[in-house]
This record gives C-alpha cells, structure tokens and sequence, in this order.
C-alpha cells in the first residue's frame, strides 16, 4: 500500500464499526443544545480535551451570551476571558468573533441551511481559523450533512490497523470514509465519536493493546505485544 492510500473496503470499515460499537455503546454526540452551541465548541475543542470545551461553554451560557448576536457584543477580552478554560483563548475569542461575523453575514443559520454540503464546507473553509475538521465537526454535528470527521485520533487508529497509509491528506481520509460508506449522518455521528471514545479507551499515544477489543485484526497491536 502507498503512504497516501486510504484502501479500506466498506466492509471492513462496517466490521470496524461493529467492533466499536460492541465494545462501547452509542455515545450519543455532539453533546450540545443548539447549531449554535455546536459551532462554538468546534471551534473551543481545537487543541484541547473536551472537559475544557464543557467549562467555556459553562461559562458563556451562564453569561447568557451563546447567539451570534449577543457573542458579538461582548469586547474580544471579555469573551476570552470566558473560555479561557478552553486554552489558547485570545485566538479562540477571534475565531469565534470571525464565525459568528460571517455567520450573521450570510443570513444567519437558516440562508446556511439552504446551501447545498459542498457550498457550505466551502463558506465554512474561508472562515478564519476554520479548518477541515471544525468544518466537517460543524457540517456533520450542526447542519446534520453526512460529511464524515477526521481527527488526529482517527488517522492514529486507521494506521495502526493498516488501513490507510501514513500520509494520507485529509481529504483522502475524508473522501475515502464517504465513498466507502452509505451517507448515513446518524452512521458518521457515531462513528466518529466511538473512534474519539477508543481513542481515550486503548489506542492512546501509548496503546493498551493487551486488552482491545481490536487486538484480532491490529497488525500494530500484535507487533506491540511482540516486545512486550
Ligand atoms: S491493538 Fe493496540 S494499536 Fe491496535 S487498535 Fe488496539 S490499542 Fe490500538
């Protein structure tokens, strides 16, 4: 297999699904009442655990502050100064000031809900400090388009099953994942979010191979317990 090949087969990508599911249970994301507050902690969770995404948003909805609208109002200090929780806040307070501006700009939510998936993804790609995974979090999680994520845990995961090479693009991940797939946004959803929960569970930075579930078909994991 090519470094830049993404070479699974839907069944295989359907078993591994399976395997997650059974070991794990439905995860029930993206936890968040509104598009609005999904759009928020896309852009919060960049370079962070989740846990601190929960304090910043804590933080706004108690500020009574989570609408483009009201976000805007606030000085870019003081809306960093409410997700500082969530790391890198003088960047972030940008970022989302940048996305709730062009939000409001083109319409609000509803005139984005028209658009069709590639209009959208591309509105949300010339967004500062929006990137691939934000926007796939948001089309997937907020507008309910089946655009399947990809995170540093999912191309962790993928490697170490040999199921794609190891500088596979982005977009070849995420064009893979789709054209191997049915466009299922509930199948996506939860897809994502068990690999994000097998990510926490066993297949860390330092894998806990000895007791995954996926120790079977992991040509990693076996290897790994070679040296053990
Ligand atoms: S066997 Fe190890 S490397 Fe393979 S998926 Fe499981 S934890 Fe990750």
């Amino acid at each position: 297999m090519s470094e830049q090949t993404f070479s699974s087969t839907q069944e295989q990508l359907l078993g591994l699904f399976d395997s997650l599911m059974l070991a794990y249970g439905h995860q029930h994301w993206w936890p968040a009442d509104s598009r609005f507050e999904v759009m928020v902690g896309a852009v919060l969770t960049q370079n962070t655990a989740w846990v601190n995404v929960e304090k910043a948003i804590a933080n706004l909805r108690a500020a009574d502050v989570l609408s483009a609208e009201k976000l805007l109002t606030m000085s870019p200090s003081a809306l960093a100064g409410l997700i500082r929780p969530s790391g890198y806040y003088n960047i972030k307070a940008q970022r989302l000031r940048n996305l709730c501006l062009a939000l409001l700009e083109a319409g609000g939510e509803s005139s984005l809900e028209a658009l069709s998936t590639s209009a959208l993804r591309r509105f949300l790609l010339s967004i500062n400090g929006v990137g691939p995974e934000t926007a796939d979090d948001i089309l997937l999680y907020g507008f309910a388009r089946p655009v399947f994520v990809i995170d540093a845990y999912t191309r962790r995961l993928l490697q170490r099953l040999g199921m794609v090479g190891e500088k596979a693009s982005y977009e070849s991940l995420r064009s893979g994942f789709e054209a191997a797939l049915p466009a299922d946004v509930e199948l996506f959803r939860e897809y994502h979010a068990l690999i994000v929960q097998h990510a926490k569970q066993a297949c860390a930075r330092q894998p806990g191979c000895l007791s995954c579930v996926l120790i079977d078909t992991c040509p990693s994991g076996r290897d790994q317990l070679m040296t053990v």
